[in-house]
């Protein structure tokens, strides 16, 4: 477990800006990472929950716009029919029952886990990050449209920052392709193709570097220099990454 040595429980994203712009501060959304730390020092934390960050509604006729205190598990369920079946797949595949009744988007997304599908799931959904600071007014944040998830990905949120939303292309025919060791186990390689209402063709890669990264349909490994480990050399998951796109990519195109 963390050492929490103090535990904050704003009631509005304004409160909760003001908390997190002092320092040794940090944002706690379901905890799955947090509480598993494991490495002093003792943390303060700013506790998201009650700050209003859960809802899931369409954001324009193409798109729907997930809170980041939205759990996994939410996603996972499909939210009635606002979310595809591929992202809801996505997401329940992600962690266990329990762990995803506490997990959150803006937690996957702030943590940016390496070998998170569901953040090359997003990443094919043409995410876009809404983030709120002390320099920006929620509403502002929100009227944005936000940024791209690669930046955020790339670039890594700045201290005492607030994703308070993301917003995903649902318009589009969804393909996952994935290898892992075992079927539950986290994929080594993840590929995922959308096909967008404008008939344009996004894919993600996950396992093929340290983040989740957009690849050229026409090319998927061009430039690709994956990172070898006990699960797969960089030779294995390059080639991974030219079958499984492959495979995404034909099934998205119907
Ligand atoms: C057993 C186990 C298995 C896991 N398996 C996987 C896996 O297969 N793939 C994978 O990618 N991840 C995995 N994880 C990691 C983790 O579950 C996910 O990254 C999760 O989605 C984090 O969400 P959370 O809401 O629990 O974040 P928290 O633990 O609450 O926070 C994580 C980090 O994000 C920051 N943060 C959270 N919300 C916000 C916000 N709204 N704005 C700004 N910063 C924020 C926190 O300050 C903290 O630094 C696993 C974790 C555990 C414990």
């Amino acid at each position: 477990m963390a050492q929490v040595a103090a535990y904050h429980r704003p009631q509005d994203l304004d409160g909760a800006i003001e908390l997190l712009a002092r320092p040794g501060r940090t944002a706690l959304a379901g905890g799955t990472v947090l509480n598993a730390d494991r490495e002093p020092p003792a943390i303060e934390v700013v506790d998201l929950q009650a700050i209003g960050l859960d809802g899931i509604e369409p954001a324009g006729p193409d798109r729907v716009r997930l809170g980041a205190m939205v759990t996994l598990d939410r996603v996972a369920g499909g939210a009635d029919g606002l979310i595809p079946g591929w992202l809801a797949d996505l997401a329940r595949a992600e962690l266990p029952s329990t762990l995803r009744t506490l997990a959150t988007v803006g937690g996957t997304v702030a943590a940016g886990g390496g070998e998170s599908a569901l953040l090359v799931g997003l990443l094919a959904a043409d995410a876009a990050v809404e983030v709120a600071d002390r320099s920006t007014a929620a509403a502002a944040a929100a009227a944005g449209g936000g940024r791209p998830l690669a930046d955020v990905l790339a670039s890594g949120l700045a201290p005492g920052s607030i994703v308070t939303a993301v917003t995903v292309d649902v318009a589009g025919t969804g393909a996952v392709a994935t290898t892992g060791r075992t079927p539950a186990d986290v994929p080594i390689v993840a590929a995922v193709a959308v096909v967008s209402a404008d008939a344009s063709t996004r894919l993600a890669l996950g396992g093929v570097a340290s983040q989740p990264v957009l690849a050229d349909p026409a090319d998927p490994t061009a430039r690709l220099d994956p990172p070898g480990d006990f699960r797969g050399s960089a030779d294995y998951r390059r080639h991974l990454a030219e079958v499984l796109s492959a495979r995404a990519l034909e099934a998205a195109h119907g």
